[in-house]
């Protein structure tokens, strides 16, 4: 079976958050004997490509509305990779030093017709498509819509949402860029007026897949517009849980850490990774350390964070370590936070890979009071490296972290997002890390939890072989 993954991001070409994780890793576990798996995306002018050589595979032309662009396809040199990733670049439009910016639009369009010209090109097609996103969201309606992809028509594709709070929503104005297509059928793309390219896909996918089966539910009530779409489409959709990159996500091998450790020598390991961040970041060792890592925006809760933490730093004793970056006020409130606390809480605003694992290894506890969190690969690597989650009951975090009070329980759950319930959390916290023996059995325990791909690959396969 060939499959196609088309994506905006892909670890570690292109990171922006758990899209580039998940795309990272789930080609290398669905690669075998029977199937082969490759990636799809964009050509950007970021780090990747800058140290990276690439050779041109083909080049051509694609024409949006009425005007026509070159375009090439590009793959590495040298085998860097434990899959095959093609480059589209487009070098007018896609070719930029960011992932997502204003022009979106354009890009992604772009994007998604040069990949489908080229595939016309190929002496076999694929046995499956699957596009992740609202970025590849056009590739199921133009499939089954444009009249030059007609003869591919019978590939069956699958969309996975791995946040349906961005859409990719444009106007009617630019529906011309879209390869012609029977014009009754428009409605296709129609979402409340405007074109939006993740309920097109919801509409033409063969299958519609989320990446928890709690965040699948929740869609049906919450999904920023698209509840009543999801609800109709629902005999289409299944939820399957994200996996980890345990070869990428190993305290035993990982490059980044300060020191490496097993569950055999953990506290001596997780120690020289707190050392480190405590000595870098001007915090006590002996108090217990509380991160965040991710993004700044409303869905994982940041916009509490300066009150709770204020809240916390003020009655309780902890220290606070945030790597993050987002909502240009919040990142303001968080860097002045600074000087009231200098020596019990600090911030890196910004993003730094090798920090965040440092981070998974050596804090104590990983807060994340997500409002919205569709699977949440935070907390598993969290557990992978022995430091207890604190997370909120939702989506993803709710199907892969036990409350402690619970049988074979091992993180601290919370119901809602507020200040007070993040705070008596963190006070749950306290009180555990206080029982030295408790903390360090649980955290032995959850560093054999096993969140790896090989179960979800397994389900992925199963659900191509039974649309093909
Ligand atoms: P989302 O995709 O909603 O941002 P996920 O939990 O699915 O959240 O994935 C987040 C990924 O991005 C994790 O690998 C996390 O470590 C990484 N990450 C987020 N923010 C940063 C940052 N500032 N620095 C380093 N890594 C980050």
């Amino acid at each position: 079976m060939n499959i196609i993954h088309f994506s905006a991001e892909c670890y570690p070409v292109a990171k922006v958050g758990g899209l580039a994780d998940v795309v990272g890793a789930l080609p290398k576990y669905q690669n075998n004997s029977d199937t082969t798996s490759q990636v799809i995306m964009p050509f950007y002018d970021i780090k990747f490509t800058k140290e990276n050589t690439f050779e041109t595979v083909y080049t051509s032309e694609i024409t949006l509305g009425n005007s026509t662009h070159t375009f090439s396809i590009l793959k590495l040199k040298d085998a860097v990779l434990d899959f095959d990733v093609f480059f589209i670049d487009v070098p007018e439009l896609v070719f930029k030093d960011y992932v997502y910016s204003f022009d979106d639009t354009d890009r992604f369009l772009a994007f998604q017709v040069a990949a489908l010209d080229w595939m016309l090109t190929w002496e076999t097609y694929p046995d499956i498509i699957h596009c992740h996103d609202h970025h590849m969201g056009l590739i199921p309606f133009m499939l089954q819509e444009s009249f030059k992809y007609e003869v591919f028509r019978k590939i069956p594709n699958i969309l996975t949402i791995h946040n349906a709070q961005y859409q990719g929503w444009f106007s009617h104005d630019k529906v011309n860029l879209i390869p012609a297509f029977n014009l009754d059928n428009i409605g296709l793309l129609d979402w409340d007026g405007t074109i939006n390219p993740l309920a097109a896909a919801i509409k033409c996918a063969w299958r519609v897949t989320t990446v928890s089966p709690s965040y699948m539910e929740e869609l049906k009530t919450s999904a920023n517009g698209l509840e009543s779409l999801l609800s109709d489409e629902s005999a289409k959709c299944v939820g399957i849980l994200n996996g980890i990159d345990s070869s990428v996500w190993n305290p035993e091998t990982d490059n980044y850490l300060i020191k490496n450790f097993s569950n055999k020598n953990l506290t001596s390991g997780r120690k020289a990774n707190k050392k480190y961040l405590c000595d870098t970041f001007n915090l006590d060792f002996n108090k217990p350390l509380f991160a965040f890592i991710g993004r700044l925006v409303g869905e994982k809760g940041s916009d509490l964070f300066p009150e709770t933490f204020k809240n916390a730093l003020d009655n309780q004793n902890l220290s606070i370590l945030l790597l993050g970056s987002g909502n240009d006020a919040v990142e303001e409130q968080l860097e002045a936070l600074k000087k009231d606390y200098e020596g019990t809480y600090n911030a890196y605003i910004g993003y730094d890979e090798r920090l965040s694992h440092i981070i998974y290894a050596g804090a104590d506890f990983l807060l994340m009071p997500s409002r919205v969190e569709p699977c949440g690969l935070n907390q598993m690597y969290a557990l992978r490296y022995g430091t207890i989650p604190i997370v909120r009951s939702i989506g993803g975090l709710k199907d892969t972290v036990i409350d402690v009070s619970e049988e074979n329980g091992f993180g601290i759950c919370h119901d809602n997002v507020e200040v007070s319930e993040i705070t008596t959390a963190i006070h749950r916290g306290i009180e555990l890390y206080t029982n030295q023996p408790k903390y360090k059995k649980l955290s032995k325990q959850i560093m054999s939890i096993d969140n790896s791909w090989d179960a979800s690959a397994k389900q992925y396969i199963n659900l191509y072989k039974s649309i093909n």
